[in-house]
Order: structure tokens, then sequence, then C-alpha cells
């Protein structure tokens, strides 16, 4: 089944066209990985399915509907960002719990998810803790768990790993791995990790200038890149 499909999506920017028409089918608790250099467009992209960028042209479509007019809130997806973007005045609690009350969902409801989150999370220990009182890796695990807490039909992550040091990348990496074996969520996932793409994607798009480069499943893209492009970013060292 089709969570999400874009077709045909593009995005300017004035005269500037930064997405050509884009067009990817994402299955139902498919783990998606966008890949590409710098400025590409992968953001844009996440933004635009995200509701947090007008989307100038095409179709988006999430559960069968179109939602290119809808607000972000409408959407029912949630996105995790590089930066966390935690409320720096609320502790941990309070940060995964927000997303939930402006929703208006009720106490009981709140508190269950709050620690059912903060337990697959492994951060209730830290419940009470402001964010500054936190490790980066820490961080990372509240802003994961304020997405798992609205039970989201998808989850779109924009290069969450890229602020941690290498060791705590590859831990995070692993529990994002789990994490997804556990919910089987629609995930889009952007890195410029390779082994992270690798080892999380069902399929890698590689994009290029907003553009489809190649989509496939990573060992095909590993094995038989398109393009020299291709083969920088996933395929075997030359
Ligand atoms: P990536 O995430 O792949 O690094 P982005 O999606 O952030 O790339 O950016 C894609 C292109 O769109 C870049 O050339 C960037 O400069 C441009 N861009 C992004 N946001 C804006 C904006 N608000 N106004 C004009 N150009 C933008
Ligand atoms: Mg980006």
């Amino acid at each position: 089944m089709t969570a999400i499909a874009l077709r045909q999506i593009r995005k300017t920017y004035g005269s500037l066209q930064v997405i050509h028409d884009i067009d990817i089918e994402i299955a139902s608790g498919e783990f998606l990985v966008l890949v590409g250099p710098s400025g590409c467009g992968k953001s844009t992209l996440l933004r635009m399915i995200a509701g947090l960028e007008e989307i100038s042209g095409g179709v988006l479509d999430i559960g069968g509907k179109v939602v290119n007019a809808l607000p972000p809130s409408d959407r029912n997806i949630a996105m995790v960002f590089q930066d966390y973007a935690l409320y720096p005045h609320m502790s941990v609690r309070e940060n995964m719990a927000f997303g939930l009350k402006m929703r208006r969902a009720d106490e009981e409801t709140i508190k269950r998810r709050v620690l059912q989150a903060a337990d697959i999370l492994k951060i209730q220990p830290f419940l009470d803790r402001r964010p500054a009182q936190l490790s980066g890796g820490q961080r990372q695990r509240v802003a994961m768990g304020r997405a798992i807490v609205r039970e989201p039909s998808a989850f779109l992550f924009d290069e969450p790993l890229s602020n941690l040091d290498a060791a705590l990348r590859v831990e995070m990496r692993l529990e994002i791995a789990k994490l997804h074996n556990r919910m089987k969520a629609t995930t889009i996932y952007v890195t410029h990790d390779q082994v992270e793409a690798m080892t999380l994607a069902d399929r890698i798009v590689v994009l290029n200038s907003g553009a489809i480069e190649q989509i496939g499943p990573p060992l095909d893209l590993y094995h038989r890149p398109a393009s020299l492009f291709v083969a920088r970013f996933i395929g075997s060292p030359t």
C-alpha cells in the first residue's frame, strides 16, 4: 500500500527551480533514505512533505488524500531535525507532551504515551531535566520521543545524527534501526552518511540538483550505479 506519493512535485524560489518534477511512491512501512550533495534539495523536499514549505507544483498524497493545501498539523507526520529544535525552557517531559497538548489530547493519553516513548528511548531518568542539562545523544532521543508520542503515520528525519560524534552516531543508528523494526512506521530519512544509507534503507533515492538520479534498494545502487555521480555516493570505491 502506498503511504506517501509525490507526483511531479516541484519547488521554485522566484526564478530559481530547486526541485524538478519529482515522482516517488513510498510504501507503507518503508524506510526511504534520501542522499545527495549539499544544496541538492533534500531539506526542501522534506519540508514540503511536512507542510513547512509551500509546494510550487504537483500533487502530494498522504494516506490517499491530497494534502498540498493542508497545514503541518493536519498531515499526521512528524519531523525530526538535525538541531533537535527542543524548547529550552521546558523539561524533557514537557517537550515531549507539547505537541499532544496542542492537539488537546487528554492528560491520561499524554502521560501514557510520554512514558511509553521514554521507555523505548531509555530517557526515563531525564524526564525532569531541561535540554541544556542533556548530552547531544540524549537531546536527539528527546527529539525522537517528541515525534513518537504523536503516533504519526510517517516520520521525516533531516540528518538527525550529523551533530553527534562518530561513536554516538553508530549507537543512534542502531537505535533507529531497532525503532523502525519495532514500529514499522513509514520513514523518509535524509543523511550524508553512506553507512547510514546502506544499513537503514529499504530504498535509497539519490538526488542531483533537485532531480532523481537513481532510486532503488541499497545493493542495486551499490553494485549497479546508474552514473558516476551515484557511484561517488553509494557505489564501490573506484
Ligand atoms: P540540502 O538540504 O540538500 O542541502 P536545501 O533543500 O536546503 O538542500 O536547498 C536546496 C536549494 O534551495 C539550495 O540551492 C538552497 O540555496 C535553495 N534554497 C533553500 N531555501 C531557500 C529559500 N528560502 N530561498 C531561496 N533559496 C532557497
Ligand atoms: Mg539540508
